[in-house]
């Protein structure tokens, strides 16, 4: 199981408190979408889920397991960002394989892995390879293994980044817009990917999305933030057609 439970979750940074007591409860094998305006605290939500920020108060549990203190390595969840955050120094191979290897490494050998092609045995190379190529095919950019991200384009480098989170086979994977930095067409395109991949997987995704169009077409279920807070969670018919309240009418009903 890899429900993700969060309860009244607060965080402030400054004066700015930007989750407000943000509780949910996230189903095992569903694609939920976080929803709202830019700075209601979408991606600050998911960087604690992730370990990448601390939160002031409120649990975090995936599968049962409180995971707030957890380092973000051993949490059993992997994230996506917006901006790929791929090391340009190194081919999609290495980039995808990272993760593989830094989980074989004691802590003082992981930081070379990052300068060149990681060390350990050969078997242990193969097998790292072996895996990533398997994800490389699932997302179809085998043939660009050698390459530097530089040389490749928006969609494969997410491509690329999305293989970096396949191969860690997470119970859950959080994506933090992915797809913003792409033109239209590949949008639609990597859209019914990443949906393709949430049903082979059946793993538990939280998808966080300014695009209404996205949450409601990719989602089972969509949760509607604002300044802080969830308005509402629910279905993608029931957050449309029987919005909560005046905001999320106007927030899911705006023009894109
Ligand atoms: P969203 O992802 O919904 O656009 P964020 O979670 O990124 O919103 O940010 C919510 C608010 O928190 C914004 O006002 C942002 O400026 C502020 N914020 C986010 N991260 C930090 C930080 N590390 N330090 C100070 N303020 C931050
Ligand atoms: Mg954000």
């Amino acid at each position: 199981m890899a429900e993700i439970r969060i309860r009244n979750l607060q965080k402030t940074f400054g004066s700015t408190q930007v989750l407000k007591g943000v509780g949910l409860d996230v189903g095992d094998g569903e694609f939920i979408s976080l929803v709202g305006p830019s700075g209601c605290g979408k991606s600050t939500l998911l960087r604690i889920l992730a370990g990448l920020e601390r939160q002031d108060g409120g649990e975090v549990h995936l599968a049962g397991r409180r995971m707030d203190a957890l380092p973000p390595a051993a949490r059993d969840i992997a994230m996506v960002f917006q901006s790929y955050a791929l090391y340009p120094h190194l081919s999609v191979r290495e980039n995808i394989g990272v993760p593989l290897a830094v989980r074989r490494l004691s802590r003082w050998q992981r930081l070379p892995v990052l300068g060149r092609w990681w060390p350990g045995s050969r078997a242990c190379r193969a097998e790292i390879d072996r895996e990533v190529q398997a994800a490389a095919q699932q997302l179809d950019i085998a043939h660009l293994l050698d390459r530097k991200p530089g040389q490749l384009s928006g969609g494969q480098r997410q491509r690329t980044a999305l293989g970096r989170a396949l191969v860690r086979r997470p119970a859950a994977f959080l994506m933090d817009e992915p797809l913003s930095n792409l033109d239209a067409n590949l949008r639609v395109q990597m859209r019914s990917e990443i949906t393709a991949l949430h049903r082979q997987l059946g793993t538990t995704f939280v998808y966080v999305t300014h695009d209404q169009t996205e949450a409601m077409t990719m989602s089972t279920r969509v949760a509607v933030m604002m300044g802080g807070r969830l308005l509402q969670v629910g279905s993608p018919s029931q957050v449309y057609f029987d919005p909560a309240n005046l905001q999320v009418a106007e927030f899911i009903g705006q023009p894109r």
